[in-house]
């Protein structure tokens, strides 16, 4: 499991969420956490070696590209710029 993925299931189970409303914390609030896991399981770091060495790339946006694309892509990038650090 990649740090992002570790730091969103750490924010989705703070306990500040108890006193959310129950539309939230029951509904709406599950439902984006589990929108977020599913994007982090498309966007998976991968081991790659090149001529220069061993490289970090995203699995998916690299097969959507002509080239590789290096991890963190913009969407890792993007979700983990609105999470808390530890
Ligand atoms: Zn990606």
């Amino acid at each position: 499991m990649d740090e992002t993925r570790q730091r969103l299931d750490v924010y989705a189970a703070q306990r500040q969420f108890n006193q959310a409303p129950e539309f939230i914390r029951g509904e709406a609030a599950p439902r984006a956490f589990q929108a977020l896991r599913s994007v982090l399981d498309l966007h998976l770091l991968q081991e790659k070696r090149s001529e220069y060495g061993a490289v970090q790339v995203c699995l998916f946006c690299s097969s959507q590209s002509y080239r590789e694309i290096l991890w963190p892509c913009r969407t890792v990038e993007a979700i983990n710029e609105v999470l808390p650090h530890a």
